[in-house]
């Protein structure tokens, strides 16, 4: 499937413009913010496919924001891969045990991010035909 959604949700304008131009060019829509209050809202309005979200942000940050949608019937089975800057201490594992679907460390390798943009929306595709 092609053109999914998917939400940015990233305070620095560099880095939302980066991912924006590459999902645009693989042929997905975009929707971003700056904030995780106001991200919340997005996702509660427009169902995005997918959710990016960056972990330090102005207001709330990426974790309380995921279990704000975690814990939202309408957001909670968005798929949410965490993107953080590579010199904090977080990794995968921690991101994944937080309950992040996937994890990018900035600065994003255009590669491994379409991989892992892929790999979270086809296993969020397939636990739809399931169930
Ligand atoms: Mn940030």
């Amino acid at each position: 499937m092609a053109g999914e959604l998917i939400l940015i949700i990233e305070d620095n304008e560099k880095n939302r413009k980066l991912v924006r131009d590459i999902l645009h060019v693989t042929g997905y829509q975009t929707l971003e913010t700056e904030t995780a209050e106001e991200g919340f809202n997005l996702a509660l309005e427009k169902s995005p496919a997918l959710i990016l979200m960056d972990i330090q942000l102005p207001g709330m940050d990426g974790i309380t924001a995921l279990k704000q949608l975690r814990a939202d019937p309408i957001t909670k089975t968005i798929p949410v891969i965490a993107i953080t800057a590579s010199a904090m201490t977080y990794n995968r594992q921690a991101m994944l045990a937080e309950g992040f679907d996937g994890y990018q460390n900035k600065p994003i390798s255009v590669k491994n991010f379409l991989q892992e943009v892929r790999r979270v929306l086809a296993i969020h595709q397939d636990k739809g035909k399931v169930s």
